[in-house]
């Protein structure tokens, strides 16, 4: 950091929010917002759908990686927006507002906090939230970044789309994609460095970074009658087991879709001598969506059929790979 950067440490609470309120969306569901000691919002479906979601400095991100990539506060202003609305859509709602909770260092660049404001109001427009908007906040001190961002949404008259109803001969569908940010944090954190990536891996980096939730994909699933629904942001394996379990069933992969997933992803797997298969079957963070739907329904184009559901017969609720147990594969450690 330049000896004579501005930092918090520099600026009062009032200054720096005068800093931070121009660079952010406000939206027609905010009745009164930043400035007060609390927002004023409109539900017009009379329910509200909400969630939070923290993301901590070493432990989700961070500043600096192995590779050389430097975390900037736009991205991390981006993926707190993302990793939020995206809860919102697996319920098949629609985001109306946040509010962010921003702890930092003393020593923190206030440009770092505009770029962080700025990433905000960003990922809210670049996802397809329009609309949405960042109705109050918080700023604290702390030894570290910390970001805590909760988010009401509408369910549009729908009922929300759970992980529970999914029914033996559903189809499985999922919108978006698998393993993308995770082959972004292998190259993240390898020693191949950043000026050695190609156009393709660095777009990798930025799904990690900067993901992008196919946001219009879940409300389109509930209006086609969607009956499970959950993004994937710990894996396909481990968040298809909570959703297998839930709904007391068998979810059952097409070994063919997955290697589609996996393709996109093999000149990475190969500068880094990984498996791809293991980053879509294993990785989260892309949150796309997984979705069930009944025999017979025109999916939504956002998604794709990747598998069955089916019956647990005796056994136990979980997922498999044509049929075989993720053991028999060889994938057991991504089964919880
Ligand atoms: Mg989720």
């Amino acid at each position: 950091m330049p000896e004579n950067e501005l930092t918090v440490a520099d600026l009062s609470e009032g200054g720096l929010l005068a800093r931070i309120f121009p660079r952010l969306a406000s939206g027609a569901d905010v009745l009164l917002g930043p400035g007060d000691d609390a927002a004023v919002v409109a539900v017009p479906d009379g329910r509200v759908v909400m969630s939070i979601d923290t993301q901590t400095q070493d432990q989700d991100f961070r500043l600096q990686w192995n590779n050389g990539y430097r975390t900037t506060g736009y991205d991390v202003g981006w993926k707190s927006v993302a990793q939020n609305l995206s809860d919102i859509n697996a319920m098949g709602g629609t985001a109306s507002s946040l509010v962010v909770s921003l702890t930092m260092p003393p020593q923190t660049p206030v440009s770092w906090v505009e770029d962080f404001a700025d990433g905000l109001t960003a990922g809210i427009a670049g996802l397809g939230a329009a609309g949405c908007s960042v109705a109050g906040g918080d700023l604290g001190r702390g030894r570290e970044i910390a970001v805590t961002v909760a988010v009401v949404g509408t369910l549009n008259g729908l009922a929300p789309v759970l992980r529970s109803g999914a029914r033996a001969g559903d189809i499985l569908a999922l919108a978006g994609t698998l393993g993308r940010a995770a082959a972004g944090l292998a190259l993240l954190e390898s020693s191949v460095p950043l000026e050695a990536l190609t156009p393709e891996q660095r777009e990798l980096l930025d799904s990690q970074c900067r993901p992008t939730p196919p946001l219009a994909a879940g409300p389109l699933a509930a209006a086609a009658g969607a009956t499970a629904m959950m993004d994937v942001s710990d894996g396909l394996m481990r968040d298809g087991g909570r959703l297998a379990q839930a709904s007391g069933v068998l979810l059952d992969l097409d070994p063919v879709a997955l290697k589609m997933q996996a393709q996109a992803l093999e000149p990475a797997a190969a500068l880094l001598g990984a498996d791809p298969m293991q980053w879509v079957l294993g990785g989260g963070e892309d949150h796309g969506l997984l979705a069930a739907f009944p025999p017979g329904v025109q999916l939504p184009e956002a998604f794709t059929a990747i598998g069955s559901v089916r019956a647990v017969d005796g056994g136990e609720c979980g997922v498999r790979i044509a049929g075989e147990s993720a053991d028999t594969v060889g994938w057991d450690h991504f089964a919880d």
